[in-house]
């Protein structure tokens, strides 16, 4: 197994932070010249990244959430996402692999295509299901979810919305890490922006922790694409610094390598009508980045990320680049 990038970051934390290996790394970086961008455009591919190919950025937080949940001697996973989720299928997928349970609670939101798919999928992961349509029923449940995923004594290990704890961030914080000894290998110039969707968060914290302890100067530009949770840069600054603080208190020397607030910028004017609700711009950007540059993105947060990027950059306002895009989505 390769050891994370974290563990020779923080060689501290190996023995209180274990991490369990589920993809292939690093994940490639590579130029994206089809788009036509005026800023260099590049990708850090993460959709290859898991069992057999099989993930998206989500697998990078079940690497340290899954030893975690052993650690404890859990034996459920007790989590939240809506009715798509793919935090809960690629949980329920890898957990079953060391003999863990999940137990989901799915709150509505607009079904298509994909969505429906999503959902079988789900149906078939062995997860057990509870359909609380709102996040009002979904809280009020909580007690009985708790009681009801509890073995004896045993509480399940409950994690939030899309993995997004402090611990689950560090998933981001390797992605940026490996970026960082790309950029120091020579593979890439060091970029001024990373571009990611933020759906739950821990991906654009993690990223923010991730690139100062890397010690590039590169800043995050999270494109939010949910509206039940609070995703300002202050929220995002305060997961990242709760991150810096876990790995401080298994003992890490972070040489104070904290992100500061003007190194996260988020964009909410990509959201449209709300979470999982299709735009006209992600479904035009999701289109040429098929056609020009043989890029398969998802509607919920991919296409409306790179739509933003390509108006930003169209508009001269990424700062000249280079300019990196997180390519999140997995095979599902
Ligand atoms: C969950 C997800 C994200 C966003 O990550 P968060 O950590 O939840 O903000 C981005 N892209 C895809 C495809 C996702 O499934």
């Amino acid at each position: 197994m390769r050891p994370p990038l974290l563990h020779r970051r923080c060689p501290e934390v190996v023995g209180s932070l274990p991490f369990l290996r589920l993809g292939k790394a690093p994940t490639p970086v590579q130029p994206l010249p089809g788009l036509g961008t005026r800023a260099e455009l590049w990708i850090k591919d993460e959709s290859g990244y898991g069992d057999g190919g099989w993930g998206g950025n989500k697998v990078r937080k079940l690497e340290w959430l899954l030893p975690e949940a052993r650690r404890r001697g859990a034996r459920t996973i007790l989590t939240v996402g809506g009715l798509g989720t793919n935090w809960g299928l690629a949980a329920a997928r890898y957990a079953r692999e060391m003999g863990l349970g999940v137990a989901l609670g799915l709150i509505d939101h607009p079904v298509d295509e994909h969505v429906r798919a999503q959902l079988v999928r789900l149906r078939a992961s062995g997860a057990r299901l509870h359909f609380l349509h709102s996040k009002t029923r979904l809280i009020l449940a909580a007690p009985w979810l708790f009681a009801r995923h509890s073995h004896g004594r045993t509480l399940p290990y409950y994690l939030p919305a899309g993995g997004s704890s402090p611990l689950g961030t560090l998933g981001a914080v390797e992605i940026a890490l490996e970026l960082g000894a790309q950029v120091e290998a020579g593979e890439l110039p060091e970029p001024t922006w990373l571009v990611t969707a933020v759906g739950s968060g821990g991906t654009a914290a993690g990223l923010a922790l991730g690139l100062r302890l890397a010690g590039l100067r590169t800043r995050v530009l999270g494109v939010v694409v949910n509206d039940t949770l609070k995703l300002d840069p202050a929220s995002l600054l305060g997961l990242a610094r709760r991150s810096a603080a876990l790995l401080r208190a298994r003992g890490a020397d972070l040489n104070g390598a904290e992100p500061a607030l003007d190194t996260i910028r988020t964009e909410t004017a990509w959201l449209g009508n709300g979470y999982a609700h299709p735009t006209r711009a992600g479904d035009h950007a999701l289109t040429r980045a098929s056609t020009q540059a043989g890029l398969t993105l998802e509607h919920t947060y991919t296409a409306k990320a790179l739509a933003a990027l390509l108006d930003l950059d169209a508009t001269g306002r990424l700062d000249g680049g280079p300019v990196v895009f997180l390519q999140t989505h997995g095979p599902r």
